[in-house]
Parts: C-alpha cells; structure tokens; sequence
C-alpha cells in the first residue's frame, strides 16, 4: 500500500491511497482544477483514481467529489447524509455530489483489495468519519476534522504503519490571533479541530511498534506553526520510546512524498 497526501488544509484535502494499480482517493476538498493538476503531478493513470471516499460535508473536504466522480464515472463512498444534513443542505456543499448517488460506507467495505473501515469523529458536520485502510497486512489511518480526543475512537484505529493526523492549531496562537470570538470557539469547542496538545493525546493513545511514519495534517495557516506541532510531535514519540518515527508535515501548497505504508 502507498499513501500520499495531495493536499491538507482549510483550503482543501485530499489523499491518494493505492493498492497495486487500484487507486482511492480520501476527499477531494480543492477546487477541480487544481485537484486535477496535482493528480497529474502524482502520476496517477488515465481512469484513475477508480473510487473516492469521502470523510464529511465540509467543503474543504468534499468539494470537487462529484464533479469528478462524474468525469470519470467512478462511486463515490460516504455517508448519504452529506446530502440531507440540514447544515450542509442550506450551503452550496449540497452540490458537491449533485446527481450524483453515493455508495453509503459499510463497516468495513473492501475497494481493491483494500478494506475500508469509517469510524465517526466528534465533529460539526455529522457524520464525520476517520478510515481506516488495510491491505495485505499493512494499515495506514487518516484522522482530521475531531473536536476532542477520545479513547473509544482510538481503540478502533490503532495498529497504523503510517498515520495521517491533524495538529490543527496552537491554543495560544488561536487565543491570540486575529480570529473572531466565535470562529475560536468552535475551532476549540468539542465539535471542532484538534489542538496540537489534543493531538498528542490522541497519538499517545494511537502509536504503536509498528508505526513508522507520522504525517502532521490540516495544520492552521494562521494558528499553527508547523515546527511548534513537529517539536510537540517528536517530544511524545520520544517519550513513547517511538524516537525513530519519522514525522513529515503535510502541505497545502504542494502535493507530499509517496510513502509506502
Ligand atoms: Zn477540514
Ligand atoms: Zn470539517
């Protein structure tokens, strides 16, 4: 199994997985142009990628599934709620899919050779999944867009060789930022985005032997730094006695190395 992230950030995220010549890809948040552009820049071959998996409404994250999916006449996976959520139904997301029917995830579904698991996050635009992906005998995770830690989700998602996770912002850097007083609470609020010490938590309860790569995903432009979450990071794999993870931040503007899982 190979993972490479495409794009990771408000702006937009997606997410290349491939299993042999079977390609998914995990959101597909940028605009379709660009989303285009950066699959090309990932090599990726004339049909694919052959199915994409959505993890929720948020634009930033679902915003060009269907115009693709109808491109290239592949399913889309994700919780048919994306369409009838009344926060999504009353924004322009309701048009992401359009005509298009998603397939509704299944627990767990197998695309490729690769099996699929969704486990639901705390986070406004519900439901809001995190996937967990195995093939032959390796797993890799991708878990952004969560409000608070949580043992429960954790349980379902340990075990990754390569891990995909959201150190969203520095809760002094949001406090002292620029942000209206509404847009910082629901940032930090239960239903909105990992703080970078969340984060730790939460790779505190995830990392494990086997992990071996640590990508740091949907970083703050204005309310993160990505040395402050890489310092946080390495500091927790060191105490885990996991110094040896190699730890990479995601970007927004560029399209991530191909790591193999
Ligand atoms: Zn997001
Ligand atoms: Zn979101």
């Amino acid at each position: 199994m190979r993972l490479q992230v495409i794009s990771s950030g408000s702006r937009g995220n997606a997410t290349l997985v491939r299993v042999d010549e079977f390609a998914l890809l995990v959101d597909a948040g940028l605009p379709a142009a660009d989303l285009e552009a950066r699959l090309e820049t990932a090599r990726l071959g004339l049909f694919a990628p052959h199915a994409i998996a959505v993890t929720h409404g948020h634009l930033d994250h679902s915003r060009s599934a269907g115009i693709l999916a109808r491109r290239r006449q592949i399913p889309v996976y994700c919780s048919a709620a994306i369409q009838t959520h009344p926060a999504v139904r009353r924004g322009k997301r309701v048009l992401t899919l359009g005509g298009h029917r998603p397939v509704e995830i299944r627990a767990p579904d197998n695309l490729g050779g690769l099996d699929l698991l969704a486990v639901e996050l705390p986070h406004d635009a519900p439901p809001t999944y995190a996937f967990r992906m195995d093939a032959g005998g390796r797993r890799a995770v991708v878990l952004t867009d969560m409000g608070r830690p949580s043992k429960d989700v954790a349980a379902s998602l340990t075990g990754a060789h390569v891990l995909v996770l959201e150190f969203n912002h520095d809760a002094g850097m949001l406090e002292a930022g620029r942000y209206p007083h509404s847009l910082k609470r629901r940032i930090r609020g239960g239903l909105g985005h990992l703080s970078n010490d969340q984060s730790v938590e939460m790779l505190r309860l995830l990392a494990g032997p086997e992990l071996h790569t640590l990508v740091l995903a949907h970083l703050s432009e204005h309310n993160n730094r990505p040395d402050i979450a890489e310092e946080a990071a390495r500091a927790e794999l060191a105490r885990l006695g996991l110094g040896h993870v190699r730890v990479l931040v995601a970007s927004q503007n560029e399209v991530g190395e191909e790591l193999t899982v």
